[in-house]
């Protein structure tokens, strides 16, 4: 069982190695998508819950970037299929379908500037997921009432599973999605962002207008149906007033509340250290969904059935984990690492789960105390697994080790251990959040900035820990006049300074990987920081 558990937990809300290794048209960018630019979606779709059938239309504005090479991707995944497709207006009949693509030749050219709407018909049955929210597909079961109950998750295959879009994560449309989901009338459709308007379109049917006015990841679009019952709540942050909504099941509302109640000091806690929740203009939602979580931007997905932990387990193993509701607090740190700052490749799926990993030692610290969240930090470390770098190869659908999360963290933790400034590193996040606000970015401008505002040169400290796999050894023996230390199964030049403890007296050294020499008489004791994740061997 503990094995099953870590496993999930490693691929959670991260990309299946295996999954990606087929994913040739979702992770890399290519002459038939590059000269073009998404600006909005639409999407119109029959969403009957007694049927797996869905049918409808997905509207795509885009503005071209450059001169068009003649051809246009969409992407949409078997055995949905595309009826028909309009650019301008005008239908294009000669198409070719590639993989989990279709290739449009085009009747017009277009020069930069020029802007398209191409409107495309399309149906079928999506695949059903197995393992939501590990492998994606919509989610069908019922609910205690026996009433339908439906979903969808898809980061791990793409949001080209159930519409058809341009499935790259480096291009995420600028002004947002307008979602509408027709339903039966006695269920609700939830979609991202703030309903806009409900209306009765043929006998027994409802449709849901749904609207994200800010830039998405496209794995984040989706809707939850079912009888679901809702209530509302304020927080008086950062920017003003924002708007907070819970959806539960029917029947679940008493323990809903109860558990969500650390729903506002978490935002707190977040904007305290992170700036402002980054979609005010979307609001906040929570939505009760029929799979574990899911980091869906402006409509998070709960699944923890209501247990402290994950699942009621403590991933720490220091009885901390069990003080807050893991999926809570994760998902809704995606909020900042991921839906606000989203790295353009998978490769560099460590700022979104590194990042959102910290937050839940944020989160900690907020409520419990610097001690336990350290205690809760340094507890985890013990499910990293070091079995391939946690960076991926970019461009090659390569997501990288699971030890994105934890060691990511870890990562983190180190970088403010080596500020030695609490505001300073609280600085570092909110300035992040700020100057990558709605942007997609590289792990090397990530890693840039990072340089640039913390002004340390951390070069191979992230080669270390980014692209190996070593845990670098602090070697230190003492003699007669002090002691002589290094650093040893590490990349050369290797040079993370580190907080040992002489003589109970704290002290930074800066190892290295040559013998260095540090001189004090009387030496009884030396001891070494536990907040960096490094193994010790001390003479
Ligand atoms: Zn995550």
């Amino acid at each position: 069982m503990r094995n099953k558990y870590l496993f999930s937990l490693l691929l959670m809300c991260s990309i299946c190695f295996k999954m990606q290794a087929q994913q040739e048209g979702y992770c890399s960018d290519n002459p038939n998508r590059d000269w073009w630019n998404v600006v909005h979606y639409d999407l119109k779709l029959n969403l009957p819950a007694d049927t797996n059938y869905i049918s409808g239309t997905v509207t795509i504005r885009a503005k071209a970037m450059k001169q068009s090479n003649g051809m246009l991707q969409i992407d949409l995944q078997d055995p949905l299929s595309i009826q028909s497709i309009a650019i301008n207006g005008t239908a294009h009949k000669d198409y070719i379908k590639t993989g989990k693509s279709y290739q449009i030749t085009l009747s017009d050219s277009f020069a930069p500037g020029d802007t398209l709407s191409i409107l495309v018909n399309y149906s079928g049955s999506p695949q059903i997921a197995k393992k939501a929210p590990w492998d994606g597909g919509l989610i069908r079961t019922t609910d205690q009432g026996h009433k339908p109950w439906i979903a969808v998750a898809c980061q791990g295959d793409g949001a080209s599973i159930w519409f058809p879009c341009k499935d790259f994560p480096g291009d995420e449309p600028e002004l947002g999605v307008d979602m509408h989901y027709t339903t039966d009338k006695d269920l609700s459709a939830l979609g991202n962002g703030r309903l806009i308007s409900k209306t009765m379109v043929q006998p027994g049917m409802q449709e849901w207008h749904w609207r994200v006015s800010n830039p998405i990841n496209l794995y984040d679009i989706t809707f939850y149906i079912g009888d679901y019952i809702h209530w509302k709540d304020t927080l008086k942050g950062l920017e003003g007033s924002l708007d907070i909504d819970y959806f539960v099941l029917n029947g679940n509302e008493a323990k809903a509340r109860k558990q969500f109640s650390v729903v506002k000091p978490m935002l707190h806690a977040f904007e305290h250290w992170m700036g402002p929740y980054p979609f005010y203009k979307d609001g906040y939602k929570l939505i009760e969904a029929p799979y574990l979580g899911m980091e869906h931007q402006s409509a998070v997905a709960y699944g923890n059935q209501y247990k402290m932990g994950y699942l009621g387990k403590d991933r720490s193993k220091t009885g901390v984990g069990l003080l807050f509701d893991f999926i809570i607090v994760h998902e809704s740190g995606h909020e900042w690492y991921g839906n606000n700052i989203s790295a353009n490749d998978v490769a560099y799926s460590w700022i979104h789960e590194g990042f959102t990993t910290y937050t839940e030692t944020i989160l900690t610290e907020a409520l419990f105390g610097r001690k336990k969240a350290f205690e809760y930090q340094r507890g985890c470390w013990a499910l990293i697994k070091n079995d391939r770098p946690m960076e991926g190869k970019p461009g090659l659908c390569d997501g990288g080790s699971g030890d994105h999360y934890v060691k990511g963290s870890a990562m983190i933790h180190m970088i403010r251990m080596m500020m030695r400034d609490e505001n300073k590193f609280q600085a570092l996040l909110r300035q992040m959040n700020l100057s990558f606000r709605h942007q997609t970015v590289s792990g090397k401008e990530m890693e840039t900035f990072i340089e640039q505002e913390t002004k340390m040169d951390l070069r191979h400290f992230f080669e270390q820990y980014l692209r190996q796999t070593s845990v670098p050894e602090l070697q230190i023996e003492k003699n007669k006049t002090g002691f002589s230390y290094q650093w040893r199964n590490c990349i050369d030049g290797f040079d993370m300074p580190v907080l040992v403890y002489i003589n109970r007296k704290p002290q930074w050294i800066n190892p290295s990987t040559t013998v260095q020499v540090y001189k004090q008489n009387k030496i009884k004791s030396i001891g070494v920081s536990p907040d960096f994740y490094i193994t010790k061997d001390i003479r």
